[in-house]
């Protein structure tokens, strides 16, 4: 049994992470400050003997003794990382460096969930891991993007002066049930607006295109990195290489939905990347063959009755 630290465990992705970790039979401590996670993703797993939870801030320091660390604290829909911006940044710099120095002082082997917004603005398509990226440092994504873009270089640099046993994995959109309804990213919008009979907010003309993760695969993908040889450390792209546009994921929702909600127009945000689409021939080398197994319906259709179900729970 080992024991894992996951940050950022009350979060969309956190929260299945820790289940899949305590069904595997490991002890999993949760840390989260509740920003833009919620007890309610976990509270099923406090009466395992096997799990902790812990409130705490990852940008202050905080000790433990671990075999493992995922490091996934930090906010990841646009709305609330441009909240505060400024504490965005700490999260993610302080965050990994807080993280680092614990994984160095107790040899724990540590895993940083990166982001396809390394990659910014994409000049190559699909992308691969040895692109630099096209960001804009100073744009309103910079503090999330240039964040998990210093987050790496830590990473990279504790491995090189300190040792430390590190993996980077760099995650493109991914979706599922336990999304919030107010979380802003576009699956959870679309979804939540079909439900509920309102507009669909097609941001831009709807021609810029994403590629869409279903969360289990995301997860397996997680577990994989983590338990990979000890000479791989990535960075390794983690995503379903199925790409569509958002007019294409509109008109799968309102088929799938049956909705009758009108698509609606609104002004693209500053800085939207136009293209999103993973390179995944690392990952399937050096995860065993690691690849998504759900396609976008069918993942669509889980995600859907899940809002269905909790928006009439809390209607
Ligand atoms: P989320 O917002 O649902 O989860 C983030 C969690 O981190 C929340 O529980 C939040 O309360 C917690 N958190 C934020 N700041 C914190 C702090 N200072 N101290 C402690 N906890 C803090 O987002 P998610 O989709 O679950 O993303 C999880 C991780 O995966 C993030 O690091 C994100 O950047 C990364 N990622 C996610 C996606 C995606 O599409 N879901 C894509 C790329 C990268
Ligand atoms: N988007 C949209 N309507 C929404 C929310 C988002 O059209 O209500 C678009 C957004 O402009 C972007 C894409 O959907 O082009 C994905 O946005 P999201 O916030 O989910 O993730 P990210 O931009 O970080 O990939």
């Amino acid at each position: 049994m080992k024991r894992i630290l996951v940050t950022g465990g009350a979060g969309f992705v956190g929260s299945h992470l820790c289940e899949r970790l305590l069904n595997d039979g490991n002890e999993v401590i949760c840390l989260d400050n509740y920003f833009t996670g919620k007890k309610s993703k976990i509270v099923h797993l406090l009466n395992n003997p096997y799990f902790e939870l812990v409130r705490h801030d990852v940008t202050m320091p905080y000790f433990i003794e671990v075999d493992e660390i995922y490091n996934l604290a930090c906010p990841a829909s646009p709305v609330h990382y441009q909240y505060n911006p400024i504490k965005t940044i700490k999260t993610s710099v302080m965050g990994a460096i807080n993280m680092l120095g614990l994984a160095k002082r107790i040899k724990a082997k540590i895993l940083q969930a990166s982001t396809s917004e390394v990659y910014g603005d994409p000049e190559i398509h699909p992308q691969t891991e040895d692109y630099w990226g096209h960001v804009n440092p100073i744009g309103i994504r910079s503090c999330y993007d240039e964040g998990k873009r210093c987050a790496e270089s830590l990473f990279v640099n504790y491995h090189e002066q300190n040792n430390v046993n590190i993996k980077i994995i760099r995650i493109f959109n991914t979706y599922g049930p336990k999304m919030e309804p107010d979380d802003g990213r576009v699956v959870s919008n679309f979804i939540v607006q079909a439900l509920q009979g309102r507009d669909i907010t097609i941001f831009g003309d709807g021609m810029q295109t994403r590629s869409f993760q279903y969360v289990s695969d995301l997860v397996e993908g997680m577990v994989r990195m983590m338990n990979s040889p000890d000479d791989f450390h990535g960075p390794v792209n983690i995503g379903n290489p199925g790409e569509f546009t958002m007019l294409e994921l509109a008109q799968n929702i309102i088929d799938l939905t049956g909705t009758k909600s009108k698509i609606v127009y609104m002004p693209l945000p500053q800085d939207d990347p136009t293209q999103r689409q993973p390179d995944i021939s690392l990952a399937q080398e050096k995860l065993n063959g690691w690849e998504p197994k759900v396609p976008l319906k069918e993942g669509l259709i889980k995600t859907i009755n899940y809002f269905d179900n909790l928006l009439k729970e809390t209607k």
